[in-house]
C-alpha cells in the first residue's frame, strides 16, 4: 500500500537526510550525520548490511564466511577512523610492517612448493627498505635493485592531486604498464612486486589499471614511513566485524536504519530532491538524499524525465566493473601459516587464512587458526578466472590446491563470486568519476566509484561517505 511516510519525529519533525545503501560509503555518511545530531534514515535493499564487504552464514560448516576476504592497509586513515568510531578497531590486526609471503609451485618453484618472504622493517626509511629488498630471495638481485629504484621514483613523483581533473595532471591517463615502462621495470620486477601490489589495489591487469591510482596508493602507503604499507585483516567475518557494529552505532547516535527496504526512485522536482519512493510504493519526504550505491543502481534511481532526457550522469555508463572470485577450501587437517600469501605465476592470486574468529590476538603470521577453518583462494579482474563459469572456477581451485597445498586432502570447495566487485579503476575511466555534489539541489553521491582519487576500496568508500556527510551539512547541500 502506498502512502507518504514522514519519519524524524524524534528530531522535532525535521525531515531526515536519507542515505541509500548500507555499504561502507552509506554507513560512514549516516554515522557522521547522526553523530552531528542530524536526523538520518539509512535505507538498505538487502536483508543484511555491508554491501560488497559483507559476510553470509554457511549452513554446512556453521560458519559466517566473507563474500570475499578483505585486507586493509595501515595507511587507510578514514577507514580506521570509522572502524574506531564503531568500536571495531580491536578486531583489526595489522602486521608491524609490510610482510609478504609468496607461495610458488612446480616450474616457478623449480619443483615442489617454495615459500619466499619479503619483510620490510617498521622503521628505518629508504636504507631499511633497501636492506629488506636485498635480503629477499624472490627475484634476482638486479631485479630487486630495480624495484628499489622504481619505488624511489614513484615516491619522488608524489601522488597526483585529487582536485585537478585527470586530464590536467602529469602522466594522466597512464596505465600501470605504461608507468612501469617509464620506471624501467622488467618482467621479474612486475611479477614479484608490482603486479601483486597493483592487482590487489586495482583488481585489474597492468595494461588496463590506472597508473595514477596506483601511484597515489603507493605514496600514501610508503611515503610517510614504512609502517603505512603494512596490511591488516579482520579477526572476525565482515558482518560481525564492521557492518553489524556500524548499524548499532548509527542507531545509538539516534539514526534510523531500515533493512530490506529497496528504494525504487529518488523523487526530483524543479531541480531539487523531494524524497524517495520505496519498491513497495511508500514515499518518504526529504530535501537531502545521499545515494551511496554503485553506478547501475544509481542510474535506476534517477528518473530520466527529471532531466528532460539529458541526464547529467550519462557518462556513468562508461565506468567498468571487475569481478572477484573466492574459493573456500576445507582441508583434511589444519594448515597453519600467515593470514595471506601472494601466489606467483598462478591464475589464483592470493591464498587467505580468513579470520572467522580464528586468529590469535596480534598474530597474523603464525596465528593458530581454528582447526576447522577453511583456507581461501582469491582472484580478480574483468577477464580473469573470476569471470569464468562457476564450474571452471571450482575445478581451477581443486587443481591449484593439488599443486600449492600438496600435503592436504580436500574435503569441500565452496565458490563465491561478486561480478561487480570493484569499479572505475581503469586508466581511461578516471575523468568519468563524479564528485559528491550534483547539479540537483539536495542530491549527493557517495561510493567507492566516485571521484575520491583512490581506487575502489573500503578506504575510498569511507572517504566518499565522510565527504557526502560534509556536503549534506553544508547549507547548499541541505
Ligand atoms: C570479493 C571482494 C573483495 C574485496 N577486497 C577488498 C579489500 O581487500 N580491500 C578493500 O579495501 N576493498 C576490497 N573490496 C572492495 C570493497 O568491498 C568496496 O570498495 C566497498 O565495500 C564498496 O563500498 P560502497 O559503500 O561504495 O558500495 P557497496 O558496498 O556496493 O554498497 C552499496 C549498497 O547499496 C545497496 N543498494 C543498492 N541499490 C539500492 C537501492 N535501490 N535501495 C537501497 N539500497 C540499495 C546495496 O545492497 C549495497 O548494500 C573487495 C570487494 C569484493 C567484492
Amino acid at each position: 500500500m502506498s502512502g507518504i511516510l514522514n519519519p524524524g519525529s524524534s528530531h522535532g519533525g525535521e525531515a531526515p537526510v536519507i542515505v541509500i545503501g548500507a555499504g561502507f560509503a552509506g554507513a560512514s555518511a549516516a554515522l557522521t550525520l547522526a553523530d552531528a545530531g542530524r536526523p538520518v534514515l539509512l535505507l538498505e535493499a538487502a536483508k543484511a548490511p555491508g554491501g560488497r564487504a559483507r559476510s553470509f552464514p554457511d549452513p554446512r560448516s556453521g560458519r559466517e564466511l566473507d563474500w570475499g576476504p578483505h585486507l586493509f592497509m595501515k595507511a587507510n586513515p578514514a577507514l580506521r577512523e570509522f572502524l574506531g568510531r564503531i568500536g571495531a578497531s580491536a578486531s583489526l590486526r595489522f602486521e608491524p610492517s609490510l610482510d609478504l609471503t609468496y607461495r610458488l609451485a612446480d616450474g616457478a618453484a623449480r619443483g615442489g612448493v617454495r615459500n619466499e618472504r619479503l619483510s620490510f622493517p617498521a622503521r628505518g626509511g629508504a636504507p631499511a627498505s633497501l636492506l629488506a629488498l636485498l635480503r629477499w630471495r624472490g627475484p634476482r638481485l638486479a631485479a630487486r635493485l630495480s624495484i628499489a629504484r622504481g619505488l624511489r621514483r614513484v615516491l619522488k613523483e608524489g601522488p597526483p592531486a585529487v582536485e585537478s581533473p585527470a586530464a590536467e595532471s602529469k602522466n594522466a591517463g597512464e596505465t600501470v604498464e605504461q608507468m612501469l615502462d617509464r620506471l624501467g621495470q622488467g618482467a621479474s620486477e612486475r611479477e614479484w612486486f608490482w603486479e601483486p601490489f597493483s592487482g590487489a589495489v586495482l583488481n585489474m591487469p597492468a595494461g588496463e589499471g590506472s597508473g595514477e591510482l596506483l601511484r597515489r596508493v603507493m605514496c600514501e602507503a610508503f611515503g610517510p614511513g614504512l609502517a603505512g604499507a603494512s596490511l591488516g585483516a579482520p579477526a572476525e567475518a565482515l558482518g560481525p566485524f564492521w557492518a553489524d557494529r556500524a548499524l548499532d552505532a548509527i542507531r545509538r547516535a539516534g539514526g534510523e536504519v531500515k533493512m530490506a527496504a529497496p528504494v525504487r526512485r529518488i523523487r526530483i522536482e524543479g531541480g531539487a530532491v523531494r524524497g524517495v519512493t520505496l519498491s513497495g510504493g511508500e514515499s518518504i519526504e526529504a530535501s537531502v538524499v545521499i545515494a551511496a550505491v554503485p553506478p547501475p543502481a544509481l542510474l535506476r534511481l534517477l528518473p530520466a524525465e527529471a532531466f528532460g532526457g539529458k541526464s547529467p550522469w550519462r557518462d556513468l555508463g562508461r565506468l567498468r566493473s571487475a569481478s572477484i572470485a573466492t574459493a573456500y577450501l576445507w582441508l583434511d587437517h589444519p594448515c597453519p601459516g600467515p593470514a595471506y600469501e601472494a601466489l606467483v605465476a598462478e591464475r589464483w592470486e592470493w591464498l587467505f587464512r580468513p579470520g572467522a574468529g580464528g586468529l590469535k590476538a596480534g598474530d597474523l603470521r603464525t596465528g593458530e587458526k581454528e582447526p576447522d577453518a577453511p583456507v581461501a583462494f582469491l582472484c580478480g579482474g574483468a577477464d580473469s578466472l573470476a569471470s569464468a563459469p562457476r564450474s571452471e572456477i571450482e575445478s581451477a581451485a581443486r587443481e591449484a590446491a593439488g599443486r600449492l597445498l600438496p600435503d592436504f586432502g580436500l574435503r569441500r570447495v565452496l565458490v563465491v563470486r561478486e561480478r561487480a566487485a570493484t569499479w572505475a579503476n581503469g586508466a581511461g575511466e578516471q575523468a568519468h568519476r563524479t564528485a559528491a555534489e550534483t547539479p540537483v539541489d539536495g542530491l549527493i553521491l557517495a561510493g567507492d566509484w566516485t571521484a575520491t582519487g583512490l581506487p575502489a576500496t573500503c578506504e575510498g568508500a569511507v572517504r566518499s561517505g565522510f565527504r557526502a556527510a560534509e556536503a549534506a551539512q553544508d547549507p547548499k547541500g541541505g
